[in-house]
């Protein structure tokens, strides 16, 4: 499908073909889905509805509830205001959540609806909440709208006179599947600590089949937990691109200080998060855990004769792209292209500085990429491995390398969501997929001679 992408690489500095990103309104659309019996509201038309909740329901294999103000030709000439109106009315009549939480799009965005103003004015039945946060999808990328909701949602729940979280932590997980929430989470339990999770997928995006539909599953930050984010003794706040913003927004407007870490994918980064616990709880860590992150060393070194030196193209979101790539340098990989779509720069110094730590040299760091740029690079050098989104197939099929699909949207795999890509358990998980991976590789190649049943 892609066979006739040319070598010759051309500088292109306002096209972008193949991004490696989607649109800001996803990301706030699943910022939202984190939280307890709240309606995601996309301020726009159906259509740009009807993707974002495709590409979530796609990715997690769940339905992505979310409406729309559904803007036809009238509200995009007068505005949305009697659009929205309208529509919180309907979806407090119909579907009953606790909170609408309204993204902007394109459209609203360029015509300057007011949504702060609209709110101010809506007749909002009593006990329930609307609240909204600007995603203008022609800058940044769906981490940028997920920040946005999520700094939306604080703007306008945190009470600064609620202590009653005062011996609690708050945890940011950044945009992370379910089964990465609950394992943040089980280390946090294990350390001991009581902590609010904000936003929180699991029990929602990951809901087990019972047999009858719950539009509002049990799981995600509640509301009272919201309010009282302000009062949080400590915040951990996973993700440097995506989690800046919002833990600079709560050390300046509720004074609550915080660990910006990395995600904690591989080795180190796991440790810096059971480290920043540890100073927090004052206790050991775990055998449990001691024990995990054993397992997940030895798993490098046992594997090692099949990853070492082998080269890496790595794509995706870029906080998740950091934590794999930190996670390969330690099985001993070549990380050769490592890409965002995001387009953030400290994305470019972070990767960098961690190469640096490793001695690696000669690899292409770039923000704001595309996976064209990839497949031209990949054409001049080739890799012995892509690991990334399902967008990165069309490039491993055409040219032939074996594909370990992680970050999002993976769309054509299943049961990724509920598993863990962070922590010890998480990196015992990818190393073995991408191990697995070069092996069926390396099997597919052999002669009949070299085929053995023991590699
Ligand atoms: S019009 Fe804008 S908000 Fe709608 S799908 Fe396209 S990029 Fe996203």
């Amino acid at each position: 499908m892609l066979d006739l992408t040319p070598k010759t690489v051309a500088e292109r500095s306002a096209l972008r073909i193949n991004p490696c990103k989607t649109c800001q309104p996803v990301g706030a659309m699943y910022a939202a889905l984190g939280v307890h019996r709240c309606m995601p509201h996309s301020h726009g038309s159906q259509g740009c509805c009807s993707y974002h909740r495709t590409v979530l329901s796609r990715h997690f294999k769940e339905p992505a509830i979310a409406s729309s103000s559904s803007f036809t030709e009238g509200a995009s000439v007068f505005g949305g205001c009697s659009n929205v109106n309208t529509a919180v009315k309907n979806i407090f009549d119909i579907y009953g959540p606790d909170i609408i939480a309204i993204h902007t799009t394109c459209l609203s965005e360029t015509i300057g609806d007011d949504l702060n103003s609209y709110i101010m004015d809506m007749q909002i039945p009593e006990g329930k909440r609307v609240i909204h946060c600007n995603t203008p999808s022609y800058v940044g990328s769906h981490i940028t709208g997920f920040t946005n909701m999520v700094n939306g949602f604080l703007n306008y729940y945190v009470d600064p006179n609620n202590k009653s979280a005062s011996d609690k932590i708050a945890i940011l997980p950044g945009w992370v599947n379910p089964g990465d929430n609950r394992e943040m989470k089980l280390i946090a339990e294990q350390m001991g600590l009581e902590f609010i999770m904000f936003p929180d997928h699991s029990g929602v995006m990951d809901a087990p089949m019972t047999g009858s539909y719950q539009m509002y599953p049990d799981g995600g930050t509640t509301q009272a937990e919201l309010k009282s984010l302000g009062g949080v003794k400590h915040l951990i706040a996973f993700g440097h691109i995506i989690s800046t913003p919002t833990a600079e927004l709560m050390q300046k407007k509720w004074k609550v200080p915080f660990n910006l870490l990395p995600l904690p994918v591989g080795v180190t980064f796991t440790d810096k998060y059971l480290m920043a616990l540890q100073k927090l709880s004052k206790r050991e860590v775990p055998h449990a855990l001691e024990e995990q992150r054993g397992q997940l060393v030895d798993l490098m070194l046992d594997s090692h004769a099949y990853t070492s030196g082998k080269k890496v193209a790595i794509f995706g979101d870029p906080d998740i792209v950091l934590g794999l790539t930190s996670l390969v340098l330690e099985a001993g990989m070549v990380p050769k292209y490592v890409i965002s779509g995001t387009p953030k720069d400290d994305f470019t110094v972070l990767v960098n500085k961690l190469l640096d730590e490793y001695h690696i040299t000669g690899s292409t760091v770039k923000a704001n990429a595309d996976l064209f740029d990839l497949h031209q690079w990949i054409k001049n050098e080739p890799v012995d491995l892509l690991l990334g989104s399902t967008y990165g197939k069309q490039i491993a099929k055409a040219e032939d390398i074996p594909f370990v699909r992680a970050g999002f949207p993976v769309l054509d795999r299943y049961g990724g969501p509920l598993l863990p890509t962070v922590g010890y358990v998480g990196g015992i998980r990818m190393i073995e997929k991408i191990t697995d991976a070069i092996m069926t590789r390396m099997e597919r190649d052999y002669s009949d001679e070299d085929f053995e049943i023991v590699m």
